[in-house]
């Protein structure tokens, strides 16, 4: 633990069925925004099936601007052993086969696409910033097709195309 502009940080640990598989220093945050990750990647973890004898795996990397200044936000890279750019190919590839007539395609990456569900969990279950005048600040590979802010800008998309940004 250590702290900076007057605030202590603490590390995302792990939970009992999520497990983090980077190094603490990695997402060092406030206490607020810890208590609601763990929260979340909780009853994400168990709603996909997850326990204390298969956890599944999270990996943090340290951002640099904005919230990440004062450990007010996070950005999650890899869930489950797989990079989130690659769920969303995988995603992007099974709404294709719906697409073009394969009905079931989209319903069984719905249940085993890890990178999306987590992505979901973080919207519908989380509770995150939104300064006067911003949007929510949850970004990834999804925001376009799935929300909060389905406006986000080509640019804002690039730079979360292989990770998820929350802040509180
Ligand atoms: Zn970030």
């Amino acid at each position: 633990m250590w702290s900076a502009a007057g605030e202590t940080r603490v590390p995302v640990l792990s939970g009992r069925s999520f497990r983090v598989d980077s190094p603490p220093e990695n997402a060092l945050v406030t206490q607020r925004l810890h208590n609601e990750l763990h929260k979340v990647l909780e009853r994400f973890a168990t709603e996909a099936g997850f326990d204390e004898q298969n956890k599944v795996g999270i990996v943090f990397r340290p951002g640099i601007f904005g919230h990440h200044k004062v450990g007010r936000a996070a950005d999650i890279y890899d869930v489950g052993g797989v990079q989130l750019d690659i769920w969303k190919r995988r995603w992007d590839r099974a709404r294709e086969c719906a697409a073009s007539g394969n009905s079931g395609a989209l319903d069984r990456e719905r249940r085993r696409n890890l990178g999306w569900r987590l992505y979901k969990a973080l919207q519908n279950y989380g509770r995150w910033s939104q300064p006067y005048g911003y949007p929510i600040q949850l970004f990834g590979p999804w925001t376009r097709s799935e929300g909060p802010w389905r406006f986000i800008s080509d640019f804002l998309l690039r730079a979360h195309r292989d990770h998820i940004h929350v802040a509180k």
